[in-house]
């Protein structure tokens, strides 16, 4: 099993539209970092966390053939403007997608189509909902997966256990019983949106702060915003911590 990230990017992807910064018009191409999201594999089966709006792109560079499952960690934007583009793999088989009941109830707002009985002219993915709740494991195409609580400013959101790995993107907060569930990890993911304090993601210093509070034998950060530099700042982490970037693949242990 892998993981591997198919954007490390906050809500606006890096470079942001209209800026000129040092860090959008890197030629580093780690600093170049799309929606954030990843796919799980192994070797036959494919498990996408969060379909954002670089989803057809990450695809087509991934060469994506199908996709048995979706997981979502939470209903804003950047991470779900990319379900509709699940039409042409959905059209291959139906694609399940697992959320909790908050991103379920607004996906269905944002989306009602995909909701409505086709009438032959409206094309919409075939998808198939299913309700996730914090701290309750379920098999997900196969795969055992343990939905975590996070903290995202004053919502509520999920993370994901996968085997030894914790994928924990948008997050100011670990709350007590997730931080019980983060026993053991190869890998923890977790997000670090920039250096000045943010009222829904962890800076840098209080990212680095959560990981070692988490202690996982390595810690891959991500949702960085543009006043990242992923060389700079990576210089300035300590032994097992570093940036992740778009393309980094990880193996992933099952056994715990
Ligand atoms: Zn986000
Ligand atoms: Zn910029
Ligand atoms: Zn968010």
């Amino acid at each position: 099993m892998k993981m591997t990230f198919w954007g490390t990017g906050t809500s606006t992807g890096i470079p942001v539209v209209g800026c000129s910064c040092a860090v959008c018009r890197s030629t580093d191409p780690c600093n170049h970092r799309r929606r954030a999201s990843v796919l799980f594999e192994d070797g036959h089966r494919t498990w996408l966390v969060d379909a954002g709006p670089d989803f057809r792109v990450q695809a087509l560079d991934a060469e994506l053939k199908h996709l048995d499952a979706v997981l979502l960690t939470h209903a804003h934007a950047d991470h779900v403007l990319g379900l509709d583009d699940l039409r042409p793999l959905s059209w291959k088989q139906v694609i399940p997608v697992w959320a909790d009941a908050p991103t379920l109830a607004t996906i269905r707002t944002a989306f009602p189509y995909f909701f409505t009985a086709g009438d032959g002219k409206t094309s919409r993915p075939r998808l198939e909902f299913h309700p996730l709740e914090a701290g309750q494991s379920v098999e997900v195409a196969g795969l055992t997966v343990l939905p975590l609580a996070i903290h995202h400013g004053d919502a509520s959101i999920l993370g994901f256990r996968v085997g030894a790995v914790a994928y924990l993107t948008d997050c100011n907060g670990i709350p007590p019983e997730t931080k019980a569930s983060l026993e053991d990890l190869d890998v923890l993911v977790l997000g670090a949106l920039r250096a000045v304090p943010h009222p829904t993601h962890f800076s840098l210093d209080e990212a680095v702060e959560a990981a070692r509070a988490v202690g996982a034998r390595r810690t891959f950060f991500t949702h960085f915003s543009h006043d990242v530099d992923h060389r700079l700042w990576a210089q300035t982490l300590p032994e097992g911590m570093a940036p992740a970037y778009d393309g980094l693949s990880i193996p992933v242990r099952m056994e715990v």
